[in-house]
């Protein structure tokens, strides 16, 4: 399957980051609509991707959506560091367009 990958990544302020694909697809990403969908088995819980309501499975900590670094996972993904300490989540590519293409969904239901 030919998935597209961001071509950039970049940090618009402290709890957004935008993300541009090589087919020029933009979107810009709260940090916290980024934890919400942290792949990893612990965050992952019982929430279903998609869904516009999602319990709070995960008890907020100081610091969770706060952004400390993102890293390279060979060429297809980006590991997510936050300030929590929490390290596990590893977004591919895939994931995260789905994530981008959610929120711009979003914004233009809400746009007037
Ligand atoms: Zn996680």
């Amino acid at each position: 399957m030919d998935v597209q990958r961001p071509i950039r990544i970049e940090r618009l302020d402290p709890s957004r980051l935008r993300i541009v694909w090589g087919d020029g697809f933009t979107a810009t990403i709260p940090l916290d609509v980024l934890r919400q969908h942290c792949p990893c088995a612990y965050c992952k819980g019982e929430h279903v991707f998609g869904t516009t309501v999602m319990l709070p499975l995960q008890q907020f900590s100081p610091g969770m959506n706060e952004l400390v670094a993102l890293e390279p996972v060979g060429n297809y993904a980006v590991r997510a560091r936050w300030a929590d300490g929490h390290d596990t989540g590893i977004y591919p590519w895939q994931l995260l367009r789905q994530i981008a293409e959610m929120v711009a969904r979003d914004d233009t239901s809400l746009a007037r």
